[in-house]
């Protein structure tokens, strides 16, 4: 097996706590990857007056994978939001979010088991942003779609859908209303699922989705939509397995380039106290060894999560149990086999 390096973004707020955590579990699973420490978000600010300065993009450049923890994106004012940058920077169009149930993760539902294909660098998160007039009491932000984007993460998505076995593909748009943004996407995915015959494809208006979700999660498979409605979606579905807390991601661009990140933001209201759940980043680790292809050290890690969040005694409280950091991460490792 070939050792890799990966560039490691320890992040703001719980992100050196479950950083460190997941560095010891991918180690204790077996993976073949050397860390490449590099700053980005608020703890880079504090040090070089720069949210994502040249040597983290350098690195990720060089490598070409990175585990990234969450980076605290100031509201309103301040600098952009350093996620969308990287992704923007590294053309990383495909947001991948599988949701699993998992047994004994406390939840609503059971038998989930979808994914999320989410574009990534257009629609309203373009940066097209401006005040109408000069007391700036009206703004306008502006949603890009273009057909080139519409169409690769199509294609990533029905790709997707075949390498993984999976049987269908739902497109999720608004196109009844955004007849031109919306339905160019829409258009573009009818073409693209022409060339995927053996997989079936349907589409859904976006509100209907978001109901279907929460009455019958089962009937999805794929999910390929626009990057904003891909946003909220996701979180929703990471809400039907037990929470942010386990949801993992890839955002990953033609040509191997991929950053690999937990869903979940700081959670600064418990930062710094040794108790996050380090789940998220776990599982966008096993992820980032699947894609470099050390799928043993993958199913490793996979299994010691699963088993550990399987024991009530072990899961961290916000899953309803008592164990802070280390001692989950304890028991992931204990449990691998
Ligand atoms: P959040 O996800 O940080 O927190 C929401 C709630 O979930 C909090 O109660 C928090 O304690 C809890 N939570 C989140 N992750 C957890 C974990 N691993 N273990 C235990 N509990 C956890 O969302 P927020 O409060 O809206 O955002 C805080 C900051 O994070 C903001 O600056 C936001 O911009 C940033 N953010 C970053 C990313 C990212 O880097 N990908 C994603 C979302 C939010």
């Amino acid at each position: 097996m070939t050792r890799r390096t990966a560039s490691l973004i320890e992040g703001d707020g719980i992100g050196p706590e479950i950083a460190a955590a997941t560095v010891r579990a991918v180690e204790a699973a077996g993976g073949q990857v050397t860390w490449e420490r590099v700053d980005a978000g608020a703890a880079a600010v504090a040090k070089y007056g720069d949210p994502l300065p040249a040597a983290t993009l350098e690195s990720i450049k060089q490598h070409q994978i990175a585990l990234k923890s969450p980076l605290a994106t100031p509201s309103g004012g301040g600098y952009r939001s350093v996620n969308v940058t990287l992704r923007q920077h590294f053309d990383l169009y495909a947001n991948v979010r599988p949701v699993q149930t998992i047994p004994g993760v406390p939840s609503r539902f059971t038998g989930v088991d979808l994914v999320i294909v989410r574009e990534n660098t257009e629609d309203l998160y373009a940066g097209v942003e401006h005040y109408v007039d000069p007391r700036r009491t009206a703004a306008e932000s502006i949603a890009i779609i273009t057909k080139f984007g519409s169409e690769r993460i199509c294609v990533y998505a029905f790709e997707y859908a075949r390498r993984h076995g999976r049987k269908k593909v739902t497109l999720v748009h608004k196109a009844n209303i955004l007849k031109m943004s919306n339905g160019l996407f829409l258009d573009t995915g009818r073409e693209v699922a022409k060339r995927y015959p053996e997989i079936a494809f349907d589409d859904m208006i976006v509100d209907a989705t978001a109901m279907k979700l929460v009455t019958a999660p089962e009937r999805f498979d794929v999910i390929v939509t626009m990057n904003l409605f891909g946003d909220i979606l996701s979180d929703l579905t990471a809400g039907l397995v037990g929470g942010l807390g386990v949801a993992p991601a890839a955002n990953i661009g033609d040509g191997g380039c991929a950053i690999f990140e937990a869903v979940h933001g700081t959670a600064p209201d418990i930062a710094g106290k040794g108790i996050a759940n380090p789940t998220g980043l776990m599982l966008s680790a096993a992820m980032l060894l699947d894609h470099i292809d050390q799928r043993d050290a993958a199913t490793r890690l996979r299994r010691g999560v699963h088993a550990a969040l399987g024991d009530a005694s072990t899961r961290t409280g916000d899953l309803g149990g008592s164990a802070n950091t280390a001692r989950y991460t304890d028991a992931v490792i204990a449990a691998m086999g």
